[in-house]
């Protein structure tokens, strides 16, 4: 194995948070399409997508440096955020979560003097950029709009088309 044990076992537990984090977007996407805001629901199911794809990432880095795989469980999604600005602060929350342990493990990369490893999260690094970012937008932007929630709608539409 090109890692150390220790850091097989951090990564695994990253695979684990990042599954956790698609699941409570997944689920929050399901709140959000049961208040009939369809596409705060369709944006959510797109972090979903990225959240599940962060973990196979770092499943295949895994396979790749000769470590084992060990999937964990992942935790039931908070259901206790019922409104729109309370759903967008649980997922800012989780974005800087993941922030954090992502920052951690590039530190044990660091002392551990495991350069592969250290390249490998950089982009990780990097995404947590955006993703804090631009889930900062949104909360502004919900903030803004009040109660005029199709006001987001029609903004979040809009921000959707043009990255297509
Ligand atoms: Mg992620």
């Amino acid at each position: 194995m090109m890692i150390s044990q220790a850091m097989c076992d951090k990564l695994n537990g990253q695979i684990k948070l990042e599954f956790s984090a698609a699941y409570q977007y997944l689920s929050m996407a399901c709140t959000f399409d049961s208040m009939g805001l369809k596409i705060l629901a369709q944006l959510f199911q797109q972090q979903y997508a990225e959240e599940r794809e962060h973990a196979l990432k770092i499943l295949g880095y895994v396979q790749e440096v000769g470590g084992a795989v060990k999937l964990e469980a992942v935790p039931k999604p908070r259901g206790d955020c019922k409104t729109v600005q309370q759903i967008v602060e649980a997922a800012l929350e989780s974005e800087v979560a993941v922030t954090r342990a992502i920052g951690e493990l590039m530190e044990a990369a660091i002392a551990d003097k495991d350069h592969a490893t250290q390249s490998f999260l950089k982009w990780f690094v990097d995404e947590q950029v955006e993703e804090v970012s631009s889930m900062t937008d949104l909360l502004t932007l919900v903030k803004l709009a009040g109660d005029n929630v199709l006001q987001v709608e029609s903004r979040v539409r809009h921000q959707m088309m043009q990255t297509e």
